[in-house]
């Protein structure tokens, strides 16, 4: 599929192009995110039905990314009953006493459910490696544990697709310069994401290392071109309707004798 990462190969992000639209014609676009709004919808309520299968959705960006407008965008006619997000922020305390799975797994999706990861368990062999908040010889042992956790998910029934949004630096000032010159939107700027912003060189190793190092067929990465925020939302509505497709789902079989029920 366009845009994954095929198991075993190394990622080189400035090979990727941010500002790929693959000749889209935004209007048709917009045409074809509607329609496959409606199949995620009606996807979802088929994935809600069954009660089978699992979706768990990974979303991994830089700040201003795009990940907060995905989750609105892409899922904005899914039922909130079947769809969880789990947003990852700083550790806890009690989180940080543990190991850094413990805090994931309770949010896995279960049958049924879509689970949405706002940033994940991915954060540990990233803005970890980057600021060296645990020693090398303990976050490279991780790309493994990961690569096993989701195959666990994986072998008992969790569909698992990564998306990295990947924008360029230069889109990442406008992005923060809109936030600054707006002040409703003074509430998503934190002083602190300049100084990330200067590690973006570490930051897209740390990203390359995760992505060649954890795509998998169990659990595909995909860059996502997203300097572009409408074809960023395509190319993901696309992926996820094809994932869901590709269960083969069915309806669960009604109760014998409906045919011959009157409602009294
Ligand atoms: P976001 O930046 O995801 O849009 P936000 O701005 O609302 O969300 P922040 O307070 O910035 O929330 O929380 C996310 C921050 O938490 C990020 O800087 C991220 O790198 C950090 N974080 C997430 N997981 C970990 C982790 N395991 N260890 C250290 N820092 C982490
Ligand atoms: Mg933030």
């Amino acid at each position: 599929m366009q845009y994954r990462v095929e198991p075993g190969t190394r990622v080189d992000l400035s090979r990727w192009d941010p500002d790929d639209v693959a000749g889209t014609d935004r209007e048709a676009a917009r045409e074809e995110k509607k329609q496959l709004s409606r199949r995620l919808r009606e996807l979802q309520e088929l994935l809600y039905a069954e009660h089978r299968h699992r979706l768990l959705v990974v979303l991994q960006a830089m700040d201003t990314g795009g990940k907060d407008g995905t989750i609105r965008k892409v899922f904005d006619r899914t039922n909130p009953q079947g769809v969880k997000v789990a947003s990852f922020k700083r550790p806890t305390e009690r989180e940080l006493a543990h190991d850094y799975l413990w805090r994931v797994h309770p949010h896995v999706p279960g049958d049924g459910e879509i689970g949405i990861f706002n940033r994940s368990h991915y954060e540990d062999v990233l803005v970890v490696r980057v600021h060296d908040l645990v020693p090398k010889t303990r976050w490279q042992r991780r790309y493994d544990h990961i690569v096993a956790f989701e195959k666990l998910l994986a072998d008992e029934g969790t569909t698992i697709v990564k998306f990295y949004l990947h924008i360029s630096k230069d889109e990442q000032k406008r992005r923060l310069q809109a936030r600054l010159d707006r002040p409703d939107k003074h509430w998503k700027f934190s002083i602190g994401d300049l100084k990330e912003r200067a590690l973006w060189d570490d930051y897209m190793a740390a990203y390359e290392a995760a992505l060649s190092n954890t795509s998998t067929d169990w659990a595909p990465w995909f860059i996502i071109p997203a300097n572009h925020k409408w074809y960023r939302n395509l190319v993901i509505s696309r992926i996820l309707v094809d994932t869901l497709e590709g269960l083969g789902m069915q309806y669960p079989p009604a109760e014998e004798g409906l045919d011959e029920v009157v409602i009294p």
